[in-house]
């Protein structure tokens, strides 16, 4: 299966390559405001993986800490947004590194299965889609539910 595959990604200008490989931790799309102000869209597909399966070929983001334990890497360069993760000192679950799924090569790898923090988006911005939408975090993945939790402690 495609899954197990290694797969590639980059940021727009192509200073930043990664690979990544074995199964996902987490697929998730998120329609929340601080991922909307961070890739400017308001729907990112996010792909976990086990920190040690995220390789860097050439270039390592640079990292932001938008909000307490929550680290966005971005392109320096380019401003392409590449990376989701926490500080492991904030991390409820395994350390997970998330990748955002438009800069894979094959940016329709690794689908996500739900959305997180729909009702954060935009009045005139509607998915049509099969999965999960949920309003703010997923029960199923609520220690997974990116920042918030964190946030508005
Ligand atoms: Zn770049
Ligand atoms: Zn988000």
């Amino acid at each position: 299966m495609m899954k197990n595959d290694e797969q590639q990604g980059g940021c727009m200008c192509g200073s930043i390559r990664y690979a990544v490989s074995g199964k996902t931790v987490w697929s998730a799309g998120c329609c929340c405001r601080d991922c909307a102000k961070a890739t400017g869209t308001p729907y990112v597909v996010w792909v976990g993986f086990p920190p040690e399966r995220v390789r860097y070929l050439s270039g390592a983001p640079r990292v932001y800490t938008s909000s307490e334990g929550v680290l966005r890497g971005f392109c320096e360069t380019c401003g392409t947004s590449l990376t989701y993760g926490r500080d492991p000192a904030f991390e409820a679950v395994e350390p997970t590194l998330y990748i955002a799924a438009a800069t894979l090569d094959d940016p329709a790898a690794y689908p996500p299965t739900e959305v997180v923090w729909y009702g954060q988006r935009p009045g005139w911005y509607d998915l049509s889609t099969d999965i999960p939408l949920h309003e703010t975090i997923s029960v199923e993945n609520a220690a997974r539910s990116l920042n918030h939790v964190l946030k508005n402690k």
